[in-house]
């Protein structure tokens, strides 16, 4: 409809421009009618078809003065009608110069002949001019708007998207809050293999008696059937770690193979808890330049080993952290078997008893100003 209007518009400035120069060659006005207003006092111009057609004609609208009177109207309406005007009408349009039309006028000033008609020709195209842009304007107005909400419904989605990729993250990777003290010994309890609930639960019961934190470095294909141990991990306060998905030694794998491990056990995870590790421990801490290139974590390996899966003695593993144990050391258990169970009921009350702190690996490397990158392996952090 716009559209339409706008053509309509367009065509009629396109005709009354062509008018325009056709009379102005004529040289000839077609009506100029001399008159006084007496009612009004001021010059009533009938009209000067020479001029603009946008420019205001007279003291009073052209319709004003046909309006004021019956003889008057009847005037233009015997005008419109006749013959002879009729022909003067055409021969001005046609080009001819040959006749001139008549006005008969009253008291007030009229417009008639070719050249009411060009005003209100004139008139018309100026009000449609105006009413195209008017509308234009309304319209672009309107696009404007429409752009401007678009943006802002843009922005605030991509705003809703950082806040929740920031949520995400936040869930995604633990933060430990808790307050530690730099000044006093601190040891990282590493378990792997897990999850396992009967020894892992007896472990996280020790430690939130004795205020300690623990890692966990889990086998993602056991998560699933251990998920509420998993969960209790994280509501803890513990860290819960990657081990791979199927403990298969990485130095025997492909690239694509190792990554596929990794991966896979930090979705696992994931989707269990909704933490994602952020640190690596290799099975059998094994390893090759391959390994180091394509398991993109942080690889925690340990300074004390307590053997345990392999003695399966408590009071073995128990001497083997409690005889050699220092500050800043990552000890490695199992997580599989009860006698590591028993041995960490042991250990962690007297550790705690000679001053450390019991925290998580990431905690430690924190705490000792250590940042952890991907593809390197790191022992401890004394
Ligand atoms: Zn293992």
């Amino acid at each position: 409809m716009r559209r339409f209007r706008c053509y309509l518009a367009a065509a009629m400035a396109a005709a009354m421009f062509m008018a325009q120069p056709a009379m102005a060659a004529e040289g000839t006005p077609v009506v100029v009618q001399p008159a006084y207003d007496s009612q009004s006092g001021g010059p009533g111009v009938a009209a000067r078809p020479q001029e603009g057609a946008g420019e205001q004609q007279g003291t009073e609208p052209a319709g004003g003065g046909q309006a004021s009177g019956d003889s008057i109207q009847e005037a233009v309406e015997g005008q419109a009608s006749g013959d002879s005007i009729q022909e003067a009408v055409e021969g001005q349009a046609s080009g001819s110069s040959s006749s001139t039309p008549v006005v008969v006028a009253g008291g007030d000033p009229v417009i008639s002949g070719p050249a009411a008609k060009q005003a209100a020709e004139e008139e018309a195209a100026r009000q449609a001019a105006e009413e195209a842009a008017r509308q234009a304007a309304e319209e672009a107005a309107r696009q404007a708007e429409e752009e401007a909400a678009r943006q802002a419904a843009e922005e605030a989605a991509r705003q809703a998207a950082e806040a929740e990729a920031a949520r995400q993250a936040a869930q995604g990777r633990q933060v430990f809050t808790r307050q530690l003290d730099s000044s006093r010994p601190m040891v990282a309890l590493t378990f792997d293999d897990g999850p396992n609930t009967s020894v892992g639960n007896q472990i996280m019961d020790c430690l939130a008696q004795y205020g300690g934190k623990a890692t966990f470095f889990m086998v993602g294909s056991r998560v699933p059937t251990h998920a509420a141990e998993v969960q209790r991990m994280v509501a803890e306060g513990h860290e819960v770690a990657n081990h791979t998905m199927n403990h298969k030694y990485l130095q025997k794998l492909d690239a694509a193979q190792i990554q596929a491990e990794v991966n896979q056990c930090n979705d696992t995870i994931q989707a269990v808890c909704g933490a994602r590790p952020a640190l690596l421990r290799l099975p059998g801490g094994n390893h090759n330049a391959t390994v180091l290139a394509n398991t993109h974590m942080p690889m925690i390996q340990w300074n004390i080993d307590t053997r345990d899966w392999k003695t399966r003695n408590a009071d073995q593993t128990v001497e083997a952290v409690l005889g050699h144990v220092k500050n800043g050391d990552i000890v490695l258990m199992h997580e599989l078997y009860s006698q590591t169970g028993e041995a960490a009921l042991r250990i962690i009350p007297e550790l705690v008893n000679r001053g450390y702190q019991l925290v998580t690996v990431s905690e430690l490397a924190a705490a000792r100003g250590r940042g952890l990158e991907a593809g390197k392996l790191y022992f401890s952090f004394p």
